[in-house]
């Protein structure tokens, strides 16, 4: 099953101002001062004279002295503040502005200020302190956002402010008291770390020995999975420092401070060896340099990358560090990233199916007090599709709910309405799958497993999953041959094809109605058949002819080649396609009517657990065969040892 989304693939560049730190702090310092210096100005200027007057000279009277020019209309404006006044008169010789100390509380100044008219305010008076608060507050926003600054070119060099300072701690590590049992389900991920935790712990142990310990462990799966818990964890069980760090963040700011941030994080790391260094989305480093689509590529990334490899390539195996690093993508990782001796091992950590849902809640529940009626099957069943952080989530949004009704525990009812929100809330990257594209979605998947089952010359099954796969697959059946082979036979292209139909055939004959699940399948069976007629000389279109000659990548793989054969050659190509599709589409739509009841059965199992095994597949195949009567279409199968594909 596919679905086509676009993946938005934001470039994390470094803008001018990044760049630039000293200037940017500039233009900050003075923006700052002038928005701060206008916005307190204006009182100034009213406490130093009355706006919009040009005075001459200033001159000290008397309370009693005042009213009387009030009364004589001598002043045209009195400002009023909160010890002394001021008023604007005219002498003869100019304008004046006296001043006089306010007398208590005289409300009879403002009655005769209205009886004769006289224009007059208030005003804040500015004494030394506001003086100097009007200078100090612009002073301290300043220190605050340079401290700001400082603290993460700090963290980014390890060179203090500027790479003026000498402080040379720049990445934290922490030791982490998360363990295994924290991590719910991802039950193989875990058995696979397991010996990179013995290793940390006993590092003598496999060095005498002469073993070669992984470096790098890629963590490969959707956000909010466990990857991060999972690395802890590790730490964790080993009780090693661990260091963490974000791929986006070596290349957030300056050019060259990346290079020189992994030099300092493996220079930490091998200094508290054991240890463990963790770096979250490696892609943001490690994307490969030909996928970047543009030549030159991003200076910054490289420099980054190049550094990464040569520390990892830097200390041997002997070195107790191992490096962990996630991902969502590792298709789109530099290949130099994935050779041997760095992180040539990986690690799947998938979205949970029925069970791990189960164990994730429970882990999540054991904080909060729950009601007697909560029932967290019912919680795992209604959030198909969603990672351990969105049950984290739901749990925790739960709790807030009853807290804000002032319950005295978490109730059923406000899971039911977590869920619900959670859901409302989650982007398309992470979403349920609701019941009916779940059903759509299992006989799909049963229709690719059964085919690959029932027919010769068919990779076996070794899983079949209505878990979502990261953006684009919502379910999948893994697919081992038998056997490392370098060669395919026409019979097996042509089982390939029949398995890839497999699910568009099976919601066609159970469904009565089909999907865009099958984009992804309908496309490779397109190729497949293309390149047998094209390439493989496998059909009487072309006999031996090729058409299309196999695309050297340094050839400029991706450009069109003129076309070396005729149109009617095209016709007649495009037409064997077509039928051929056709033809074996009705086969496997009647493999699926004869092995009907094995379906529903495959169906069944696999809505209620969202993974099945291989084993549990072919057991209810070979148990209707035998019910039914069929003779069955294969050899007893064997061990799966080659390379796994998967049909979505
Ligand atoms: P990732 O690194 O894959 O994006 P995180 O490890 O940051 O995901 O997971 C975020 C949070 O989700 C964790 O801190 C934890 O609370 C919860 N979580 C995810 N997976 C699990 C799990 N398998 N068991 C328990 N909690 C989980
Ligand atoms: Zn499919």
């Amino acid at each position: 099953m596919s679905q086509n989304e676009s993946n938005p693939n934001p470039d994390k560049n470094g803008n001018f101002f990044n760049k630039n730190p000293l200037i940017t702090f500039a233009i900050f310092s003075i923006v700052i001062i002038m928005l701060f210096k206008a916005f307190i100005g204006d009182e100034n200027e009213l406490a130093g004279k009355i706006s919009g007057q040009n005075v001459t000279r200033t001159q000290e009277i008397s309370y009693a002295d005042l009213k009387r020019l009030i009364e004589n209309k001598e002043v045209e404006k009195v400002s009023i503040g909160q010890t002394y006044i001021r008023a604007i008169g005219n002498d003869g010789n100019g304008k004046v502005a006296y001043t006089t100390r306010l007398v208590g509380n005289d409300p009879t100044l403002i009655a005769l200020l209205d009886k004769q008219g006289i224009n007059y305010n208030g005003f804040s008076e500015s004494n030394w302190f506001t003086e100097m608060f009007g200078w100090l507050f612009p002073f301290l926003i300043i220190i605050a956002i340079w401290m700001f600054f400082a603290g993460r070119m700090q963290r980014n060099m390890g060179g203090g402010i500027l790479g003026m300072g000498t402080s040379k701690r720049l990445i934290n590590s922490e030791k982490p008291k998360t363990k295994f049992d924290d991590v719910a389900g991802a039950q193989e991920a875990k058995e696979e770390v397991l010996e990179i935790v013995d290793f940390l712990r006993y590092p003598d142990r496999y060095v005498e020995l002469g073993a070669k310990i992984p470096k790098g462990v890629l963590l490969v799966g959707s956000p909010g999975t466990g990857k991060t818990l999972l690395a802890k964890a590790v730490a964790g069980e080993a009780d090693v420092p661990f260091f963490s760090v974000s791929g986006s963040s070596f290349i957030e700011m300056f050019v060259g401070v990346g290079a020189a941030r992994v030099r300092d994080l493996f220079e930490q790391a091998k200094k508290d060896a054991p240890s463990i260094i963790f770096i979250d989305e490696i892609d943001a480093i490690g994307k490969s340099r030909a996928a970047g689509g543009m030549m030159g590529g991003n200076d910054e990334r490289e420099q980054t990358l190049n550094q990464l490899l040569a520390e990892m390539d830097g200390f041997g195996t002997d070195t107790p560090i191992i490096i962990l690093a996630a991902t969502n993508r590792p298709e789109i990782l530099d290949p130099a990233l994935l050779r041997p001796g760095r992180f040539d091992r990986q690690v799947l950590v998938d979205k949970p199916d029925f069970q791990g849902r189960i164990d994730i809640l429970n882990v999540h529940v054991k904080g909060i007090k729950k009601d007697l009626d909560v029932d967290i099957e019912e919680i795992a069943r209604l959030t198909a599709g969603l990672a351990g952080a969105d049950l984290a989530n739901i749990v925790n949004e739960a709790a807030l709910l009853a807290g804000r009704k002032n319950q005295k525990t978490v109730t059923q009812a406000d899971l039911r309405e977590a869920v619900e929100r959670a859901i409302a809330g989650l982007s398309k990257k992470s979403r349920r799958i609701d019941e009916k594209e779940k059903k759509i979605v299992a006989y799909h998947e049963s229709g690719h497993a059964l085919l690959a089952e029932t027919t010769k010359g068919a990779k076996k099954v070794s899983k079949v999953s209505i878990v979502p796969r990261g953006l684009a697959a919502l379910g999948y059946t893994l697919n081992t041959p038998e056997e490392n082979k370098y060669l395919m036979q026409r019979h097996e292209l042509w089982a390939e094809v029949d398995v890839l139909l497999g699910g568009r055939a099976a919601e066609e004959v159970f469904i009565g109605e089909i999907s865009t699940g099958a984009a992804n399948d309908l496309e490779r069976t397109t190729d497949i058949i293309k390149a047998m007629v094209q390439m493989y000389g496998m059909s009487d279109v072309a006999g031996l002819m090729v058409l299309e000659k196999q695309r050297s990548s340094f050839l400029g793989g991706g450009m069109t080649q003129s076309r070396e054969y005729s149109d009617k050659m095209a016709e007649e190509m495009d037409a064997f396609i077509k039928n051929s599709l056709t033809e074996r589409y009705n086969a496997v739509k009647a493999r699926l009517e004869e092995y009907r009841g094995a379906i529903e059965k495959i169906v069944e199992l696999l809505y209620e657990k969202e993974n099945i095994t291989g084993d549990q597949v072919r057991e209810i195949i070979e148990a209707f065969e035998i019910e039914n009567g069929i003779e069955t279409k294969l050899e007893p199968r064997k061990e799966h040892v080659g390379e796994t594909t998967i049909s979505e």
